[in-house]
């Protein structure tokens, strides 16, 4: 049988790892694999050398370590060690050293201090034992929680949990509205315990119920909230106070934003939608506290990720904010320590023993073949060839990469062996760097050419976007994906700094963690001491190094890369990077080492030597994944070529933050694209693993945007609204009829709805300035509308009584006048929008009325025709009342809570009214709606229908002082019998109230769908 040709474009780890699986055991030699790679040797962003006249010192591309999540990447190690011929430690274990404390930095009076982070070692193995689940984890964060903040271990909750629930509720709803204090303390402790024990249940079942997740996202907030509010006074004097508050709220904040989202249920839907924001966004949009936000801990995990484009480190940073908390939920769930660091050079460590491995498998690795273009054919099905340039010529018997220590351990020298290239002397003398874009050394060879077909069967690039511009230009000429994703994906020039000391970090002064992060006064804003890789460098004895430190971070840089014949370039970069670095030596380093740096830089003796490195080349430029970039990566099976599969840390892989982690996945992705295998990776379900094979942006579903749409995506704003709002008794059978053909008839009683109450709520509201937040370039506009509201709740049967689990407010009549309002909100979010026109007291000519025309039909018969009719009419009567009530909008929700006591034939669920504490205290409403659209071949019967949800969040609210009264006159129009519908009487008289407000509308869900 013959093998497929493979070409791997890029030896990076995801190149070597689509090679090691294309050639394992499993596969059974199908493939025949080649890796051309540019310059001396494999690794790429994590490549590194061996300064053999410098005592064999590691020059790293910056700090590399695993997490104790990483499952994927610790399997591949652990497979590696099992097989390779010479790895360099005896097992995989000793490889690496496990840190579980690090410190971040805090800036106090200008001056760094630091915060020591205590992450306990877990159970488990990472890549051997299964990943524990992250409801376990959140549990266990939520005991944290409880011994550090309410130090309650052991005792006896203050309220039993139940039946006296309802009480301490009402309780617990005064003292938010402001009033009584008495409830404080024991609130808070009830929301942490009944948290645990949901949270723990959870654990248990392994839940996937929403009902579940919305009860303990409703609990966490008020915990999030009510700790917030008894925080305040303790933050600015008591440092270890603050810190645990800051933990807990980033803790709290990220599960109750999970849940809200979705994404722990269901983050495949939402995801995209959550990462148009950025992570700090997300945060302060679920209440995080500012001083959370500004944390060193939030601005640690920026530069973990190297979250800066440009290499911007004084600005804010920018990582997506699904992406950034799917990572988090994963790092929690690590096992074993929270952070593994590697006890030799990243790419002796990793890199050495795959190419040796590989090798023996017989994968030939072409060293120093620049990838230099890819041409596809004119159909745009396949790539036809691919330009590679040579710029020197190996000797007889092939290049040879790997040296060998005086240990016996093989490493990556810094530079080429210039001995086994015919050319060798004259690049060595020369100094070019074969690794540049930038380089002016001219190639040796004539460029190759492989053609598809005759050289290679399938193409793997591995290669990363920054260099894309140049080596995939036709496709991005030729295909919008391509461009798309080129023009999204972001990358960040970084830096790296090294020093090799005569005293250890403790002698020079150094006590916590050697783990650092989160310095946001310098670029070189994370370090660690690494010098357990001292035992693998060569130092004589006389030299006296006893210290290694490794210090890195963003460089800035623009966007767009330079010209290649821009030789300078290079050393103007390297020249910033040094100068940064000398200053930080000088400027900084002494906080930290006070005993072997002051203002001068490091004191006589104690630096033996320092590495300093610019990583600027497009390849070794770090992969951002700044907002609403990840759904434009391209998958691994979906280039949209037929012969090209991709790889990296830079494709849809997942994980999509660059990473080991991502990297390994994205080698099996790969791999699998091209030969069905591996099925099993881990964190990788069957679902993802079947779109890593298609093409990310499938052109079918996509909603097809095309000028003159008068519908638009969501959110939406409604800001500067004026809202006169009455409430009406009204017939309880009519509106629990209404609820019924709405929702339980269509959704075969799936969906269960009844009304709250025998009243409804009718409005007419101004909108003075609506947006679409996601289109500002659509302008803005006004709208007028009425609206009738039935207070409803969604119910179900358990243990013979009927239980409420979730209140929702049901619209059964909307009369508007903005055409684009009524467009989006039927098509979008299921609305029943009629046209109408509304006139308002204040109008010339309303003569202090208020009406509602709507275009409507009456009476029915062929001879009637369709047009505006009036609808609505409100006089005023001239007579007002003062208003005693409080003006905020917990006080005007208080009347559903006593909706909720003369509640009739159906009893209040935990959730129901965790959800309405919600509704009060977060002032969210959620919406319930039918909504279909009528087919087109049988116009009787529904193409599309679904019971949705949205929740409206007032943002902004005050009630004017004062009720007018008015009398009303309700016509009972044939094609919308409001007051027959509802069980309203036609003419009444009403008090109303004025309110003002700002509404915002987001994205909702879909409850059952036909
Ligand atoms: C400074 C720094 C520190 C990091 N620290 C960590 C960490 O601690 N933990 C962690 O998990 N991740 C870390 N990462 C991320 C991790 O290193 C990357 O995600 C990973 O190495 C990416 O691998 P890749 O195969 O996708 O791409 P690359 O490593 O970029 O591989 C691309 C390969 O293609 C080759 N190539 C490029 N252009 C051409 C061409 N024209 N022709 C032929 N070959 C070409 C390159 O030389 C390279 O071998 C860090 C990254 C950086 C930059």
């Amino acid at each position: 049988m013959s093998r497929t040709r493979v070409a791997i474009l890029g030896g990076g780890l995801s190149g070597l790892v689509t090679a090691w699986n294309l050639t394992a055991p499993e596969q059974q030699e199908r493939f025949e694999v080649t890796v051309y790679q540019l310059g001396w040797r494999l690794g790429g962003k994590c490549a590194t050398g061996r300064k053999e006249d410098e005592s064999d010192r590691i020059q790293e591309h910056g700090l590399h370590v695993f997490m104790g999540a990483y499952q994927n990447a610790f399997h591949l190690v652990q497979q590696l060690y099992a097989v390779a011929p010479d790895p360099p430690f005896a097992s995989w274990r000793e490889a690496f050293t496990p840190v579980p404390s690090l410190t971040l930095i805090e800036l106090v009076d200008g001056k760094p201090v630091p915060w020591i982070i205590d992450a306990p070692i877990m159970p488990g193995t990472p890549g051997i034992d299964i990943a524990p689940s992250i409801w376990g984890r959140i549990a266990q964060m939520l005991r944290w929680i409880q011994d550090g903040f309410l130090g309650l271990d052991g005792e006896p909750p203050v309220h039993p949990p139940r039946p006296g629930w309802l009480a301490a509720m009402a309780r617990f709803l005064r003292r938010m509205l402001g009033a009584a204090q008495d409830a404080v303390a024991s609130a808070g402790v009830w929301l942490l315990r009944e948290a645990l024990e949901l949270a723990e249940a959870i654990d248990r079942i392994d839940g996937q119920d929403p009902r579940e997740h919305e009860t303990l996202r409703s609990l966490l907030g008020s915990l999030r909230n009510w700790i917030a509010r008894h925080s305040a006074e303790r933050l600015a004097g008591d440092t270890e106070f603050r810190r645990f508050f800051i933990l807990a709220d980033l803790m709290l904040t990220s599960i109750v934003g999970g849940l809200a989202d979705g994404l722990i249920l269901n983050p495949e839907d939402n995801l995209q939608r959550v990462n148009k924001l950025d992570y700090k966004q997300w945060l302060r949009q679920h209440g995080a506290a500012e001083i959370t936000v500004d944390s060193a801990i939030v601005r640690g995990l920026y530069d973990l990720i190297f979250a800066y484009p440009q290499g911007q480190w004084r600005g804010d940073g920018e990582v997506e904010a699904g992406t950034m908390f799917v990572s988090l939920m994963g790092t929690a769930c690590y096992q074993g320590a929270i952070i593994w660091k590697f006890n030799t050079a990243t790419g002796d460590m990793i890199m050495a023993p795959l190419y040796e491995v590989l090798k023996a498998r017989g994968v030939t690795f072409e060293f120093f073949h620049r990838v230099d273009r890819l041409v596809p054919s004119a159909d745009g099905r396949r790539i036809e060839s691919v330009e590679i340039g040579r710029p020197v010529t190996p000797r007889e018997g092939g290049y040879h990469p790997l040296r060998t220590l005086p240990s016996g351990q093989r490493v990556w020298p810094d530079r080429p062996l210039f001995g086994q290239l015919v050319e060798g002397a004259a690049l060595e003398a020369s100094g070019a760097d074969l690794e540049s874009h930038w380089t002016d050394w001219p190639d040796a060879r004539a460029p190759l050419v492989l053609q598809a077909g005759r050289d290679f069967d399938r193409l793997v690039l591995a290669i990363p976007p920054a260099a894309h511009p140049v080596i995939c230009r036709d496709l991005i000429a030729q295909k919008r994906a391509w461009r798309k994703m080129s023009a999204t994906l972001r990358t960040t020039a970084t830096q790296n700094l090294q020093t090799w000391t005569t005293p250890t970090a403790t002698q020079m002064g150094w006590t916590a963690p050697g783990m650092v992060g989160g310095y946001d006064i310098s670029n070189l804003d994370s370090w660690a001491d690494i010098s357990e890789v001292l035992a693998t460098e060569t130092w004589p004895a006389g030299s006296a190094v006893a210290s290694e430190q490794i210090w890195c971070g963003p460089l800035p840089c623009p966007d767009e890369l330079p010209p290649a014949s821009e030789h300078a370039y290079p050393a103007r970069q390297l020249a910033m990077a040094e100068a940064a670095a000398t200053a930080f030596l000088a400027d900084h380093a002494r906080f930290f080492f006070p005993g072997g740096f002051d203002a001068n830089g490091p004191k006589p003796g104690v630096l033996v030597s320092r590495y300093d490195r610019a990583n600027i080349d497009p390849s070794e430029r770090y992969t951002l994944t700044v907002r609403d970039s990840t759904r434009h990566r391209l998958t691994a099976g979906g280039s949209t070529y037929d012969n090209l599969v991709l790889t990296g840390d830079w494709i849809e892989n997942g994980q999509n933050l660059g990473s080991f982690e991502a990297t390994t996945i994205a080698g099996m992705l790969a791999s699998h694209a091209l030969s069905g295998y591996p099925t099993d990776i881990r964190g990788v379900g069957a679902g993802a693993l079947a779109k890593a094979m298609s093409g990310a942006l499938p052109p079918e579903g996509r909603y097809v945007e095309l000028p003159g749409d008068a519908t638009f995506p969501g959110p939406i704003a409604l800001d500067d609204t004026t809202m006169w709002a009455f409430v009406l008794d009204a017939d309880i059978v009519a509106l629990t009829r209404w609820c019924q053909a709405s929702f339980d008839a269509p959704s075969g009683g799936e969906i269960r709805v009844l009304p709250m109450a025998g009243a409804v709520m009718m409005t007419v509201v101004d909108i003075g300035h609506g947006s679409f937040t996601e289109a500002p370039e659509m302008g803005w506009s006004r709208e007028r509308e009425l609206t009738f509201w039935i207070p409803a709740v969604q119910v179900e049967e358990r243990g013979g009584r009927t239980v409420a689990t979730r209140f929702d407010m049901v619209l059964p009549y909307l009369v508007l006048d903005n055409p684009v309002a009524i467009a989006s909100g039927r098509e979008i979010f299921g609305y029943r929008k009629q046209a109408g026109r509304v006139a308002l007291p204040g109008d010339a000519g309303s003569g202090g009325a208020l009406t509602v025309d709507l275009f409507a039909t009456e009476p029915f018969g062929d001879a009637t025709e369709e047009r505006y009719r009036r609808l609505l009419t409100l006089s005023p009567t001239g007579a007002t009342r003062a208003y005693a009530g409080e003006s905020n909008f917990g006080a005007g929700a208080r009347v559903l809570w006593d909706y909720l006591a003369a509640r009739r034939g159906w009893n209040p669920s935990l959730a129901l009214e965790l959800q309405l504490l919600d509704t009060l205290v977060e002032r969210r409403v959620p919406q319930l709606f039918l909504k279909q659209f009528r087919d087109v071949a049988d116009a009787r019967m529904a193409c599309y229908q679904a019971i949705t949800e949205i929740t409206a969040e007032v943002t902004r609210f005050d009630a004017l002082p004062g009720l007018v009264e008015f009398d009303m006159a309700l016509a009972n129009l044939a094609s919308s019998p409001v007051a027959r519908d509802l069980g309203i009487a036609p003419r009444q008289r009403l008090l109303g109230a004025r309110l003002l407000f700002d509404m915002a509308i987001t994205p909702g869900r879909v409850l059952w769908e036909l």
